[in-house]
Parts: C-alpha cells; sequence; structure tokens
C-alpha cells in the first residue's frame, strides 16, 4: 500500500486526534526509518523518546520475538519470570525498592497518585490528599494525569476533573510552600519538562523541594517518562540532581518501542500497597518486560558514556547553527529557540522533507534521538539542520 492510501484510509477511520505529517512508515534499521516509496528519514525522535536503541535493535529483536514465541501474556494471577526480572534490574538502577507495572506513561502517573495518596491517608487521615504539580508540566492524557498536567490548554471540555490538584510556577519556591497545606500529600514534578517546551529545573530549587518535601513527609514523586532510561545520560534524571524521590515513573524509553510503565518506588511507600489496591491486565506484560530488560542490559556505563559524548557534541553543534539563539533541555532531550522569528514548525516540516525527522515543543523545535546516534549521525543531522536553517527566512 503507498503513502496516499495508507493517509486516506487512516483520515476514513481513525479519529482525528493528531496532526500528523504527510509520511506513512513502514520499516526502520537503527536511526533510519524508510517509507512506502523507499524514502529514508535520519530519525531524531525516536517515536517521541520510545524507540531508546533506535529501530530494531538485534538483542531487543531477539528478545521480544523469543519471549512472543515461548508465552505472550498469563495475566497477574501468575508469575512469570521477565517481569520480575525486570523489577530487579529497576530497583538496583533506582536504588528504589519495589515496582509497579503498568502500560503507559500516563498510566504510570496514575499510579504513582494511587500509592501516594494511599500511604498519606492510611498515615494522616482521609483529607491528606492533595497534589502539587507544575505549571507547563505534562503527566498524560487520563483525567487524573490530565488534572495534574499543569496547562490550561489541554483541560478544557474535558470536567469535572478530580478534586485536589494545585499547580505552581517551576522553580518558585515560595509559591510551593505557599500551597503546601496540611492536606498536601505529594509533589510531582518532571526534572526537564518536555512536553512544556524542554526546560531544565533549577538545581537549587530541586534541592529545596526535596529537602521541603522530606521534613514535612510529603511525598515526592519525580515523573522521568520521558527524562529516565538513559534520554539525559544518567539512568535517570534524578542522579544530575542527587535526588532520591519517594516514587519515579518511567515509560516512553523503558520498553524499547512495546508499551510498558513502571512505578518505582521506596518501601515506605510500597508497604501500603497491598492485594486489590491496584491492577492492570496488560501491565507486567512478558514480551513487554522481555523487550525493556533488553534495553537495560544494553545500557550499560559506557553506553551512557557514550550519550554524554553524542549529546555534548550535539549541543555544541546546534549552539553554532545560524538563527539558534538557545539549546535547552539535558543530554538528548534538546531543545532549540530559534531566533528572528522562525517558526520551529516551519522548520520541522523543511527537515522532513529534507529526510531528518525532528519535533517541536510549544516554540522549540526538539530533538529525542535514539540513544544509539553515532558521531557521523550526529554530523549528518547538523548538516541537514544548517541547510534547513540557512535557508529559511524569518
Ligand atoms: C509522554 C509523557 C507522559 C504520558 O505518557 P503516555 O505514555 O503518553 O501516557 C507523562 N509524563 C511525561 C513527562 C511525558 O513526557
Amino acid at each position: 500500500m503507498n503513502t496516499e492510501k495508507v493517509i486516506s484510509r487512516d483520515n476514513d477511520y481513525i479519529l482525528h486526534t493528531y496532526a500528523r505529517s504527510p509520511v506513512a512508515l513502514v520499516a526502520g534499521e537503527g536511526m533510519v526509518a524508510r517509507d512506502a516509496e523507499g524514502r529514508q528519514y535520519l530519525d531524531f525522535t525516536s517515536g517521541i523518546g520510545v524507540n531508546s536503541l533506535g529501530y530494531c535493535h538485534p538483542a531487543w529483536v531477539r528478545a521480544v520475538a523469543g519471549q512472543a514465541a515461548a508465552l505472550q501474556h498469563t495475566s497477574n494471577l501468575y508469575y512469570t519470570e521477565p517481569c520480575g526480572a525486570l523489577a530487579q534490574a529497576l530497583c538496583a538502577r533506582t536504588g528504589l525498592d519495589a515496582v509497579f507495572f503498568g502500560n503507559s506513561g500516563a498510566e504510570a502517573n496514575e499510579g504513582a497518585i494511587k500509592c501516594a495518596r494511599k500511604y498519606s491517608v492510611d498515615t494522616y487521615g482521609p483529607a491528606r490528599n492533595k497534589v502539587i504539580t507544575l505549571v507547563n508540566s505534562f503527566h498524560g492524557r487520563t483525567l487524573a494525569t490530565l488534572t495534574a498536567t499543569g496547562q490550561d490548554v489541554f483541560h478544557h471540555d474535558f470536567g469535572p476533573f478530580p478534586a485536589n490538584f494545585d499547580y505552581v510556577p517551576a522553580g518558585d519556591f515560595a509559591a510551593l510552600e505557599k500551597a503546601t497545606d496540611a492536606d498536601t500529600c505529594a509533589v510531582m514534578l518532571e526534572l526537564v519538562q518536555g512536553e512544556g517546551g524542554v526546560v531544565a529545573l533549577d538545581a537549587d530549587y530541586v534541592a529545596k523541594v526535596a529537602a521541603f518535601c522530606k521534613e514535612k513527609d510529603i511525598l515526592l514523586i519525580v515523573d522521568e517518562v520521558q527524562t529516565g532510561v538513559g534520554r539525559t545520560g544518567r539512568f535517570l534524571a534524578c542522579e544530575h540532581f542527587g535526588l532520591k524521590p519517594d516514587i519515579v515513573t518511567l515509560a516512553k524509553g523503558l520498553g524499547g518501542g512495546l508499551p510498558i510503565g513502571a512505578v518505582v518506588m521506596n518501601q515506605k511507600v510500597a508497604a501500603h500497597m497491598g492485594p486489590g489496591s491496584h491492577g492492570s491486565t496488560f501491565g507486567g506484560n512478558p514480551v513487554c518486560c522481555a523487550g525493556a530488560l533488553a534495553v537495560l542490559d544494553t545500557m550499560d556505563e559506557a553506553f551512557l558514556a557514550q550519550v554524554r559524548e553524542r549529546a555534548a557534541q550535539l549541543r555544541a553543534g546546534l549552539a553554532a547553527l545560524p538563527h539558534v539563539q538557545q539549546v535547552s533541555g539535558l543530554g538528548l532531550m534538546v531543545g532549540i529557540e530559534l531566533a528572528d522569528g522562525i517558526k520551529a514548525a516551519e522548520v520541522r516540516a523543511a527537515c522532513e522533507r529534507e529526510g531528518l525527522l525532528v519535533l517541536t515543543a510549544k516554540t522549540r523545535l526538539r530533538l529525542l534521538p535514539p540513544l544509539i546516534l553515532t558521531a557521523d549521525d550526529v554530523a549528518a543531522a547538523l548538516a541537514t539542520l544548517r541547510r534547513v536553517l540557512e535557508n529559511t527566512r524569518s
């Protein structure tokens, strides 16, 4: 089926909730995706931070195909090996104690909110259930995580919303102190706001928030759905901030392309989540867990050192491009603020026509390349971006 036919059928039968590019992909290998007409794209989006090992990494394919051929699903009424192995690996990598598996970032955050409220309500009584998040955050599209998302643009027409969420501007510690009351049970934040424009939080602010939460026994939930699993050059972005939260959520890059989300927490929180308190039919699916294990196995210290090197190369190269005002974010989570009134959306479309896939976030151009990229891939993307930017009129 050619691209035109794929697009036309989608338009007929799929809900029009996405503003899509006129591109239909059929295959991929490493950094490169291919469409039905054989056109190739250098992919600096990794399916929005999901394909952490690129397209069809051999170790990942082997793990997933092997597990699919052995046992694809059992429900959580029975035990399977991959899910426990993955949970053990995640605890080892994060220093936390226990994991709940779901299927997406939103579900992971939904689970985190439930875990936080359960701990707080059990410990301090039913009124202590307020969750504070940051303005410009993004935590997902389910009703509770949409409520947690501090961007009004997503809220219109979907209320009523779950009660007792509040928002404070990122970086404003006094505002957080002021919003906190006797009923506050958790603060949830992204260390680099992704969908909010690729904006890293200030380290001093994060340290203050962490100390404040600890003092008040308010649980700190760090949403690492986008920043986690090597994206910033460390397994968790928390490591850059010397941070040990009560709960960390993971999803996007964890499964290497399969749907999986994880709520990773300390024993204090885990102890309150007994039988029946939470559940998921697909959560902990052995095929997804086998894929995630292949991701974690591949992502050793040498791999992460390589991510940091490529990130430094990419950031230095971007800063030297025409019309680039500022390069934001952390590691391979990159935001590019353009000067001279140049529109990120137009640059993104032009890159696509030149065979380079990139993203936008708010007014910024955004790059989330697979973590396997080489120095040559970085150079190729920079060359295309330079060509596009040189030819873009403000
Ligand atoms: C993408 C994202 C989510 C939502 O993940 P889904 O898998 O789309 O539900 C939540 N939090 C952050 C920080 C994200 O980037």
